[in-house]
């Protein structure tokens, strides 16, 4: 018996706490009639509602792969790569958080792989370094460490994706990208809560195997709602004002 692989998907990435933009992304999605939904992690840090955040990951009962702030959340004595900003963030999440929303991040996977989709936080190559992919080199590299036709990851908060057809490596830039016969791909699907490609609206990915599509997709959310959750737990300013220039 053959599994019939969804042919229309969501993806999302690095919530990081943010309720306005998830709720925003998840009607979006709820829009996109798609067969399946899936997270590459981050869903807390940063933001105001970690808790309310990973509730509502956890209603859609869709595959998530852990990211490095979620993994920063159970164990704060790994957190020296972070800057002082990130820590005292995720070092508050870490005090907030409820028992059984620990453990749900906690039984969460580095890696995720059905049919031709990987899922990753930060890199197939070494998924618990948490490397960024931001060069061409990195992206020619990682291709070499996953077998399926798509991989999608997140971390670096900014959409891209990478094409491979016959060899050659190629950055597409169009919102809508149509799918090579023979094309490999790894997409950053960006970010929902925190952008930084100075666009401040949430970011999320559709993949589309009967119209052979992959898009970039765009939605506005209530910013200054998620501004006043960061500044009403009095976490850093910073954190707030970085949402309306979307970097
Ligand atoms: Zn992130």
């Amino acid at each position: 018996m053959s599994i019939e692989s969804p042919q229309r998907i969501a993806i999302f990435s690095d919530i990081h706490g943010n309720l306005q933009a998830l709720e925003a992304t998840l009607s979006a999605i709820r829009d996109e009639k798609v067969d399946k939904l899936y997270c590459c992690g981050d869903i807390v840090g940063y933001g105001g509602n970690p808790n309310e955040c990973i509730e509502l990951v956890k209603s859609l009962e869709c595959p998530v792969v852990l990211g490095n702030h979620d993994y920063a959340a159970l164990d704060l004595t790994n957190t020296d790569y972070f800057n002082d900003v990130a820590r005292a963030a995720i070092i508050w999440t870490a005090s907030v958080l409820k028992e059984e929303n620990i453990a749900f991040v906690r039984q969460l996977p580095y890696v995720y792989i059905e049919g031709d989709f990987f899922f990753v936080h930060a890199s197939p190559r070494s998924p618990e370094d948490w490397n960024y992919i931001i060069t061409m080199g990195e992206a020619e590299l990682n291709f070499h460490y996953f077998d399926q036709r798509f991989c999608f990851i997140g971390h670096s908060h900014q959409p891209f994706i990478v094409e491979k057809d016959k060899g050659n490596l190629s950055c597409p830039r169009s919102p809508v990208h149509r799918i090579a016969d023979n094309g490999r791909y790894l997409i950053n699907v960006g970010s929902v809560g925190q952008p930084r490609d100075r666009d401040p609206r949430a970011c999320y990915a559709i993949c589309d195997l009967k119209k052979m599509t992959i898009e970039i997709k765009r939605v506005d959310y209530d910013i200054s709602g998620a501004q006043r959750a960061i500044i009403d737990n009095d976490l850093p300013k910073e954190l707030a004002e970085r949402l309306a220039h979307g970097w």
